[in-house]
Formats: structure tokens, sequence, C-alpha cells
């Protein structure tokens, strides 16, 4: 075992110790540390300062009832939390994640990735991630809007324009960011930029709605750019049919490639001939607007087919991009995109890959892009956001577009000056991790211990 093995090992050790059950938080943590270890390891300033403890610590974790009335008259109560995870460059910033499986772990998992994947947008914004057990599926809009009302009474109290601003993320759109900025206005009788993701009759920024699905394919293209190859031409599985989905399939088949699959979770749908522009405004429609199925797609356009309870990943492609949600591809996936010669993996989702998954994809040399850069384009845009409500203006689609490509290719750049190896490959999760880091960890040893 080499130093930086037992270091690690010892180090787990301890985090598991401290936060037992928490899978998702320990998986993320275990991601981390394996790649800054050694260089933790190489500047003892950063051991000295305890910086890698420090930062699996959140700054503080909110926990609160949120009790809500149904359409038949029913109280119904859910549990919410919002995680404060780091603010040593910025006020924290992350979305709100509405589904059944949302637990402290997975909250925490995600506000610890996110203080990293906002230091690496270069701009201002610490880390942090909450939400709430609540399952908006089935729910009629006006129980969406008496849970988010109810919940902003609570969180209000925690948030603010220069403190912590939330967004969205699974199962909180533009519905849900609506409610929540309104009840928060009325409640602090202030008009600022408190959330991101908003409408853009009210403060929201053009190209909140694209950002992070088309900022994980930009990516993919400085990927691909970096080897002398492109996007042009290639054949893409994406997974899940939300946000990120779509806007990934939308700039993926703008700049040139066939997108054949998309998926919820009941199963995958496979379209040969390649989801294009018109087949992805249905999409739009009936995620977005009916609220339906992916498998409704098949109804519409019968030379796709359904794959009932399966994931995408056993179509033979050149690109994998997942979308949906945490721990979706695992070492068996894994396998079978190898087999069939896959060559690049670019994480929409959060933490969509298991660790062993991850591992195989590094070893049999493909281009595989860690959430915490690949979907950065999110949060970026919704740091642009910010800006323009601090400043009181709008900029055009076109501007916010331009920025965020600039923000994709600096975050690649970044990737490649800390994760190029001997033989000019570069390991992306490495370089990720460790650039994440370096900024935050400056300003943690620079305030000293707070
Ligand atoms: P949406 O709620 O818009 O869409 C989520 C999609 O994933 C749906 O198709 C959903 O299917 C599917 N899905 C959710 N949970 C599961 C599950 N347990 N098993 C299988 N499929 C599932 O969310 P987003 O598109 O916003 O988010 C998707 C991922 O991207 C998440 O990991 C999120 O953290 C990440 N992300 C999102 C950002 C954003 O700007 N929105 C920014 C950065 C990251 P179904 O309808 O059946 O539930």
């Amino acid at each position: 075992m080499t130093s930086a093995e037992s270091e690690l090992d010892a180090f787990m050790k301890g985090l598991e110790k401290r936060n037992p059950g928490e899978s998702e938080f320990q998986q993320a943590v275990r991601e981390v540390a394996e790649s800054l270890m050694p260089f933790v390891l190489e500047h003892p300033k950063y051991q000295k300062a305890q910086i890698l403890e420090r930062m699996t610590e959140p700054d503080r974790v909110i926990i609160f009832r949120v009790t809500w009335e149904d359409d038949d008259g029913n109280i119904r109560v859910n549990r919410a939390w919002r995680v404060q995870f780091n603010n040593s460059i910025g006020p924290y910033k992350g979305g709100m994640r509405f589904h059944p499986t949302v637990t402290l772990s997975v909250l925490k998992f995600l506000g610890f990735e996110q203080t990293f994947k906002n230091s690496l947008t270069g701009l201002p914004m610490g880390g942090a991630k909450g939400g709430a057990n609540f399952n908006p599926k089935g729910k009629s809009d006006n129980e969406v809007m008496r849970f988010c009302q109810s919940l902003m009474i609570e969180l209000h109290r925690h948030i603010g324009e220069d403190t912590d601003v939330p967004a969205g993320d699974i199962g909180v759109g533009g519905r849900e960011i609506s409610y929540l900025f309104g009840q928060y206005k009325r409640l602090a009788n202030r008009f600022v930029g408190t959330l991101t993701g908003k409408g853009l009759s009210f403060g929201g920024s053009h190209g909140r709605t694209e950002a992070t699905g088309y900022g994980c394919i930009y990516f993919c293209e400085n990927m691909l750019n970096n080897i002398g190859d492109s996007v042009n031409g290639k054949t893409i599985a994406v997974s899940g049919s939300g946000n990120v989905a779509i806007y990934a399939a939308e700039k993926a088949t703008q700049l040139g490639a066939k997108v054949v699959t998309l998926s919820d979770s009941s199963g995958f749908i496979h379209d040969p001939d390649g989801i294009d522009p018109e087949k992805l405004a249905f999409v739009k429609d009936l995620k977005e607007v009916q609220r339906g199925r992916i498998h409704q797609y098949i109804d519409r356009f019968p030379n796709a087919t359904f794959h009932k309870d399966q994931r995408p990943w056993s179509v033979p492609v050149d690109i994998a991009v997942p979308c949906a949600t945490q721990n979706e591809i695992d070492a068996s996936d894994a396998a079978t995109l190898l087999t069939n010669r896959v060559k690049v993996v670019s994480e929409g989702a959060n933490m969509p890959t298991e660790l062993a998954a991850a591992h195989q994809f590094l070893q049999g040399g493909v281009l595989f892009a860690p959430a915490k850069a690949a979907n950065a384009g999110g949060v970026a845009v919704s740091g642009l956001e910010q800006s323009q409500n601090a400043l009181r203006l709008s900029w055009s689609h076109e501007e916010v577009d331009l920025k965020l490509q600039n923000i994709m290719k600096e975050i690649h750049s970044k990737c490649v000056n800390y994760g190029k190896k001997a033989d000019g490959s570069v390991n992306y999760v490495d370089g990720a991790n460790i650039a994440g880091f370096v900024k935050v960890a400056e300003s943690m040893v620079a305030y000293g211990a707070v």
C-alpha cells in the first residue's frame, strides 16, 4: 500500500464512522479523496490545516417539517433540508430536489460536489443543496403551490442573495421555482435574486433552462476537439427526459450528432433514426407541459421501441450522456459500453456513474467527464442570473450562450492543466477534483482556523 492509499483508507474510515449509513455521501467523498490524497500529501499546508477534514463537514444543515393540505383536505407532512456546505469562495449556491428518494445522505453528496463544481466555474459561488422527500408526480398545480409556499415559510429565514441562493434540480423546474420565489418575495418584501431559474418576466436569465444540457455537450466537444475529433457524426445515448436530458439532446443534434435514446424511471426508448428537432419538440411538450411518460413516444413515432424497466446503456453508441440520476451506470453497464467501444462518457446528472464503473472507463481509455465539470454549465448560468439581477439588467440569449461556451472551455482547460498524464492523455476526474479543490482550499488556508 502506498502512503496515499493508507492515508485514504484512514481518512475514509473516519468519515464513514462520522456519517454512518450515508452511502451516497461516502461514495462522493471517496471519489474526490482518491484524486486529492496524493496532491494533499505533496502540499503539506493543506494537510496541516486539515482542509480535507473541514471540506467534508458541512458548515450547517437545516432540517425542517413541511406541513401542507392536499386537494381533498388531508393534512400531509414532508421533511425538508438545506445543506449549506461551504461558503469559502462565495454565497452558498445549489439546487433544491423534490423526490421521494431524497435523504440527508443524498443532499450531503450533492452539496459536497457542488462546492467543487461551483469553484470550477470561476464564479464566486459556495456550495449547498436542499430538497424534500416530496413527490410532485401526480400532484395538482395547487398542491405543488401549497407545498412550495409552506416550505418557503421556513426556508426564507436561511437564504438571501448574499447568503444562499437556491435553484432547481430533479422535480424542481420553472413551475416550482416560480411558486418558491413568489412566496419568498412576499415574506421578505424584497425583489432580489435569491433564487435562480426564475421566469424571464421576473428576473430569469436567457439560456438558463438550456444551460446544463448545452454545457454538457460543449464539454464533450472540448474533450473531442482536444484529440482532433468532434461531436459531429457521433451516435449518442442520452438517459433521462427531464431538463438536462432534453437540452443535451438538442445541442448534440445541433452539432451534427444522432441521439438515439431517452428514458425515464419506467424504461427507455430507442429511436434508431435519431431524435430530430421535431421529435424533441414532441418530448418537450410531453414532459414539460403534459407531464407524460417517455413510453408515449412510440405511439407517435412507431419506428422507435420502448424497453420497460431498462437503462439505455446496451445500445451501441460513440458517446453516453447520463442525465437522469445518481448511480445509473453500474459496472456491468460500463462493461457493455466498453464492449460496444464507447469513446466518451459525459455526466449530465450528478454522480450517475458508480465508482467501479468510473474506474473501468478510466482504465479503458474512455474520455470520462465527471459531473462537477461536465454539468457545471447550469450553475454557471445561474451565477450569471445572479449577476444580472444585481446589476438590474438582462443579457441577450447570444451573450449568455457565448459566456457559457467560454466557461465550459475554461473548465476544460483547468481539467487538462491538473489532469494531464505523462503519456499526454487527460484524467478528467483528477483534473476536475484538483482544480476545484485548489481555489477553495487556498481560501480556507487564508482564513485560518474558521
Ligand atoms: P428533471 O426532474 O427535469 O428530470 C429527471 C429525469 O431523470 C426524469 O426523466 C426522471 O424520470 C429521471 N429520473 C429521476 N430519478 C430517477 C430514478 N431514480 N431512476 C430513473 N430515472 C430517474 O431533473 P433534471 O433534468 O433537472 O436533473 C437530472 C440530473 O441532472 C440530476 O442528477 C440533477 O442533479 C442533475 N443536474 C441538474 C441541473 C439542472 O440545472 N437542472 C444542474 C446540474 C445537475 P421520471 O420522470 O420517471 O422520474
